[in-house]
């Protein structure tokens, strides 16, 4: 694949043309107003432009990839900046431009009878979801970054976070997208057809290309009812398989409701939660593991309360949990909710973090943990895993705190070794290595381990095919 380096800056006769499409004050150059775009959030990358380029329609983004195609100018599609593998940012090299979707933040339509919504690729999420709360429907994509990315990278990353138990992926809530091509051609439609077996899918290549096949620009995505129903509880068990067993009891016992959440947390990161964050533990005694379960109803309201009594009650009959609080109300649901949203920043103020986003199985989650433990203990004994997450979607975030006793730097430096004995167990038990941040920067390397010879050809295949001098986002995802 086209190395970064390979590319020159663009000459200032091509940012005139930039600046002739979308306008002059459009074409920042500027080190301090291209600063916000160059930095990841957790400053693990950090980039140099040539320039970043704002359009604010379809057609500019077209007329600008058509530009760079001819000048050969390397392009970085970027939305919210939220990405966490470094997919979003430009290399060193000051040569790439990074072609920000931001002011494409129109939400288009929405189509009650279709229950869809339209949106161009710069609406940020949390406003998709304020749009169809005021439409009463519910789009259920929800992530802790919303409040910041933007539905062309949730698409591109085929971002997963709250409630894919229910209602799945960005893949699987969007229904039709548009594209514009390394030439600028415009790919696509927005017809929002549930069925389309017209030839190969187009939309499924480019959700999770990570902006490498093309850059998007609107989607058509599904709507739901809204929910008026909710019950949050949180429940105490022994172990992960308990958990596990817990949430197959759910699923073979809900009569009304949808199962929206089940997030699990280990004593230890509970403890980190209250400690550092001053929030309470709901059960009065703690026990090794929690699952958070969440059940959301479109009836009348105390329904899916009544629910979660009755499996928790026949769960605890079983012997399948310790323990469990439910929440009476919205702000004990929110309390509940805070510790699971605490879990990664209460882990800062114990030093360093080793962090993993991986998938297995729901099946094999515990002997994931069991043998993940086993690995890293022999790796650096005393450290201290603190997996949590998206139990309900075999997605763990498998995050690591530094032993006690440890430099945060020593911790640090085992980081490749670590992350390699864990990818390792994920690989055996045939999971995901990458769940769903993606692959970005942070992870091509290990792209070509886990696909075999025949998908990395057929890959870097499509990869000429939509974009043959290489100019979209090089260096990333592809090894
Ligand atoms: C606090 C926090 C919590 C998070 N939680 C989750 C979570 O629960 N689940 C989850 O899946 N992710 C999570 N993420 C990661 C991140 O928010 C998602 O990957 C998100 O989908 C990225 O959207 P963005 O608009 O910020 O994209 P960016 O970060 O700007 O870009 C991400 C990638 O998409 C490409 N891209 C962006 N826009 C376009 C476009 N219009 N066309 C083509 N390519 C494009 C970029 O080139 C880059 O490769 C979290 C991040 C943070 C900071």
């Amino acid at each position: 694949m086209r190395d970064p380096a390979s590319f020159s800056p663009p000459s200032g006769a091509v940012l005139e043309r930039f600046a002739r499409i979308v306008g002059a004050q459009h074409v920042l150059t500027d080190a301090e107003a291209m600063a916000p775009y160059l930095r990841e959030w957790r400053d693990r990358y950090v980039g140099r432009a040539a320039a970043v380029l704002r359009p604010g329609s379809e057609e500019e983004v077209a007329a600008l990839l058509k530009v760079a195609h001819e000048a050969d100018v390397a392009i970085v599609p970027q939305g919210g900046n939220t990405g966490l593998v470094g997919g979003q940012i430009p290399y060193e090299s000051g040569a790439e431009v990074v072609l920000s979707l931001s002011r494409l933040n129109r939400v288009l339509d929405i189509d009650l009878d279709n229950d869809t919504m339209t949106l161009q690729a710069g609406v940020i999420l949390a406003d998709a979801q304020t749009a169809a709360k005021e439409a009463s429907r519910l789009f259920p994509l929800s992530l802790a970054a919303e409040g910041s990315c933007q539905i062309g990278g949730n698409l591109a990353t085929n971002a997963g976070g709250l409630n894919v138990i229910a209602y799945g992926t960005a893949r699987a809530q969007c229904l039709a997208l548009r594209a514009v091509l390394a030439d600028g051609s415009v790919v696509g439609s927005l017809n929002g057809l549930r069925k389309d077996n017209t030839g190969y899918d187009l939309r499924d290549v480019l959700i999770g290309s990570e902006g490498t096949l093309g850059v998007i620009t609107a989607a058509v995505m599904r709507l739901f009812p809204a929910v008026t129903d909710r019950a949050v509880a949180f429940a105490g068990m022994e172990s992960p398989a308990e958990a596990v067993s817990l949430l197959t009891f759910f699923r073979e016992r809900l009569q009304c409701g949808v199962l929206t959440a089940f997030e699990l947390m280990s004593h230890l990161g509970l403890s980190f939660a209250v400690k550092h964050l001053g929030l309470r533990a709901p059960l009065a005694a703690p026990t090794p593991w929690y699952v958070l379960v969440e059940l959301s109803g479109h009836g009348a309201a105390g329904a899916v309360m009544a629910e979660m009594e009755r499996i928790l009650g026949d769960a605890f009959e079983a012997g399948l949990i310790e323990d469990a609080a439910l929440a009476q109300n919205e702000g004990q649901a929110e309390a509940f909710w805070r510790l699971r949203e605490g879990m990664s920043e209460a882990q800062k103020y114990e030093g360093g973090s080793i962090k993993n986003d991986i998938a297995v199985p729901v099946s094999r989650i515990a002997e994931f943990i069991e043998t993940a433990n086993a690995r890293v203990q022999a790796l650096v004994p005393g450290a201290r895993p603190v997996p949590f997450g998206h139990l309900g979607d075999g997605n763990l975030h498998y995050n690591i705190s530094q032993p006690p006793d440890m430099s945060r730097e020593a911790f640090l430096s085992r980081w490749d070794a670590v992350v390699e004995a864990v990818n390792e167990v994920v690989l055996a038990l045939g999971g995901s290595i990458s769940a769903e941040h993606g692959i970005g920067r942070m992870k091509r390397q290990w792209l070509a381990r886990i696909k075999s010879p025949a998908e990395i050809a057929l890959m870097r295949q499509l990869k000429q095919a939509f974009d043959p001098k290489g100019i979209l986002n090089p260096g990333k995802l592809l090894p």
